[in-house]
């Protein structure tokens, strides 16, 4: 079908400083509500995730501090993915639409993930 939704793509997205959320709409009406620690945890940049075989900074370590996931600015990149900018600086992370899509934390979502 032509004109069917993209589950992947937003049609609204809100940051909800005050609940520390990221509310993201998607074409096909789904609602996802990303806590901000979850959404750094999820880093996909080389300096968090690591690359060639090293790991990155947050295979080291298991706590963030308050700064590192205080999101204070949530950029479009392109028609593809969102890029977010963190109160300690960070800001190389470009995260797709698919992939945050995928990291969904509500329950129906939890359910239809292998393993999860
Ligand atoms: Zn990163
Ligand atoms: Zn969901």
């Amino acid at each position: 079908m032509l004109n069917a939704p993209d589950p992947n793509e937003p049609t609204a997205i809100i940051l909800q400083s005050g609940q520390k959320t990221v509310e993201i709409t998607w074409a096909d009406g789904h609602q996802s509500r990303y806590p901000f620690e979850q959404l750094r945890w999820a880093c996909p940049c080389a300096h968090c995730r690591g690359e060639m075989g090293r790991p990155g900074v947050l295979a080291r370590t298991t706590t963030l501090t308050a700064a590192e996931q205080q999101l204070v600015d949530l950029q479009l990149v392109g028609r593809y993915a969102l890029q977010p900018r963190w109160a300690d600086g960070h800001e190389t992370g470009i995260y797709s639409f698919e992939d945050v899509r995928a990291i969904c934390p509500c329950p129906q979502c939890a359910r239809s993930r292998p393993g999860g």
